[in-house]
């Protein structure tokens, strides 16, 4: 029996040991895959139920690795958070996002841009400092740029992320609260954040109508703080209709569109089929 548990142990040690060294070369592979461009933004359509167009857009990180193909970010993100690599992945996101704004601004097309923003990068003591120079480099106008955090960072207590929220909505920038309603959240702080937006989770979206009185409560609650309402992950007309009905200002999720390239973006936001 003795025998047998060294054994288990020796088995446990070589696959903890081969998932280290997995985790490596996937971090190795994106290090030169970020380097090399293959890390780039898809984007979803934010439709906005008074306008009853696409007001905006969410940039969704993507790998586009030459033979595996099309990589989603549950495969790479939480290594990048890990290692740190996510502060130079969302820098370059944040780059190509408000680059790709200023193109579309110029061929005509009038949309806002919304990136995900992890704590780790507004952690870095200066990245409000990077947020301007990228906009001020690309003449982007700072109200049609938004950071997507999650809620979680309301309750954290660090100063160099307060200041960097501070700094970046002195500039103008907008602020979402992301998944909002998946974690605890300290409403007190909300309140006090004065955030611009909130993105009310999937996960309430897609409860309904079970959960239609939390999420009537959730919709009550912004309207008080006056921001922008974001239904995510809307995948029915049934979903969309109530979501509209309701209050939600802007709608998010597969029934209007999944993410897709930037180019795809364009041809539906022109009103033409998707390639
Ligand atoms: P998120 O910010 O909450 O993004 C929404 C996710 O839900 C996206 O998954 C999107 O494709 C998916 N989604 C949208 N509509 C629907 C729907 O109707 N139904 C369902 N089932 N799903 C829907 P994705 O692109 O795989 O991204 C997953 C997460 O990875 C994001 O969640 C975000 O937390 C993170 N992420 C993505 N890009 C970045 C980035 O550039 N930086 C950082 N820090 N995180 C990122
Ligand atoms: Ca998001
Ligand atoms: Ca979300
Ligand atoms: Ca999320």
């Amino acid at each position: 029996a003795k025998a047998g548990g060294r054994n288990q142990y020796r088995l446990f040690d070589e696959s903890m040991r081969n998932q280290r060294e997995e985790e490596l070369q996937l971090l190795s592979d994106l290090r030169d895959a970020l380097r090399d461009g293959q890390i780039v933004p898809y984007y979803q359509p934010r439709y906005s139920a008074t306008a009853q167009r696409t007001v905006a857009v969410e940039a969704l990180a993507r790998w586009i690795h030459p033979e595996r193909g099309l990589i989603m970010p549950s495969d790479f993100i939480p290594i990048a958070e890990k290692s740190g690599l996510i502060n130079q992945i969302g820098a370059s996101m944040l780059e190509q996002v408000v680059r790709q704004r200023c193109a579309w601004e110029r061929r005509g097309l009038d949309v806002s841009v919304s990136v995900n923003v992890s704590q780790r990068q507004l952690c870095e003591a200066d990245f409000a400092a990077m947020v301007q120079r990228i906009l001020h480099d690309n003449g982007c106008d700072p109200s049609r740029l938004e950071l997507e955090v999650t809620e979680t960072l309301l309750i954290e207590d660090n100063p160099v992320l307060s200041a960097n929220l501070a700094k970046v909505r002195r500039l103008g920038i907008r602020i979402a609260i992301d998944d909002f309603g998946t974690g605890y959240s300290n409403l007190a702080r909300l309140n006090e954040m004065s955030v611009d937006c909130i993105k009310i989770d999937r996960s309430l979206i897609q409860g309904l109508p079970r959960n239609e009185e939390i999420v009537r409560l959730v919709i009550a609650m912004c309207n008080f703080m006056q921001v922008t309402i974001v239904a995510e992950g809307i995948e029915t007309l049934a979903e969309a209709e109530w979501a509209q009905r309701h209050g939600c200002h802007e709608l998010q999720g597969y029934f209007y569109s999944r993410p897709v390239s930037a180019m795809e973006a364009e041809c539906l936001m022109r009103g033409q089929a998707a390639l």
